[in-house]
């Protein structure tokens, strides 16, 4: 490219980012922005009022150091829950920046079904300071892929949104082709955890001939939400088959609680 095409590529972009903006300010104007959850007017869109940020719960210290389950006090350093300890998880760690309840699940439920894939930037802003230990050792981020099918008919992969954004703030490599799912599962909503495992038990696959990535290199997969984590062990397996070592999963929100679980 030569001066004066450069030139007048930059102009144009800075005339669509300008055009972009003012596009945004003209929206905002027919459709100011609502909050997520209640629908309260916010400053800015794709975001929460105040009294919904004050609902979400944040995973803190103390929890278990395996499934990140947040404990009600402080078992010791190493302590582990009786969830890891009783089937002790693929993955080494699992972390997640808030537990599910109503307000995760209008933003997941937006984010996933509504149609609404900016909601990305939002959830992974949140999960880029609540989880920074996760990316510590420069961690390849992988989401969790869904069947081509299903890709299609919601239009895009939550986890790859979140994926992408999240290594925008991190600086993070996102690979989007190391796996596949080759088979179609159920939805996994109303099953019991041991159904969850059969029900995704073989549904991914490593493409061989795409492996670049070096098998001592850290895996963080990313999800919208862990509920079992019968989905990301049954990946980390497939990825451990393959001779990755090093496998962490993160999620936005997690559901912690025994018997049912409400997605
Ligand atoms: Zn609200």
């Amino acid at each position: 490219m030569n001066a004066q095409e450069n030139s007048v590529k930059k102009r144009y972009l800075l005339f669509q980012n300008m055009a972009k903006k003012a596009g945004k300010k003209i929206l905002d104007l027919i459709y100011p922005p609502i909050c997520v959850h209640c629908n309260a007017p916010v400053v800015s869109s794709d975001s929460l009022c105040a009294k919904c940020w004050s609902e979400l719960r944040p995973i803190s210290d103390p929890i278990c150091p395996v499934l990140g389950l947040p404990f009600g006090v402080s078992l010791g350093a190493n302590a582990l829950s009786a969830q890891a300890i009783a089937n002790p998880p693929e993955f080494d760690r699992a972390r997640s920046a808030f537990i599910y309840g109503d307000v995760t699940h209008s933003i997941i439920s937006k984010f996933k079904y509504g149609d609404k894939p900016e909601l990305a930037k939002f959830c992974a802003l949140t999960m880029g300071s609540a989880l920074a230990q996760m990316f510590e050792d420069n961690p390849i981020l992988l989401p969790v892929p869904l069947h081509k099918k299903r890709q299609r008919q919601r239009r895009y992969n939550q986890a790859t949104e979140l994926a992408k954004e999240l290594g925008k703030i991190k600086d993070l490599q996102v690979v989007l082709d190391l796996v596949e799912r080759v088979r179609e599962t159920k939805q996994q909503v109303g099953l019991s955890a041991k159904q969850r495992e059969k029900n995704v038990a073989g549904a991914f696959e490593v493409k061989s001939d795409l492996i670049a990535i070096k098998q001592s290199q850290r895996i963080v997969i990313v999800d919208d939400v862990m509920t079992t984590g019968a989905t990301l062990n049954s990946l980390t397996k497939t990825l451990k088959k393959a001779g990755y070592k090093k496998i962490d999963v993160i999620s936005f929100a997690r559901v912690v609680k025994d018997g049912e679980y409400p997605i």
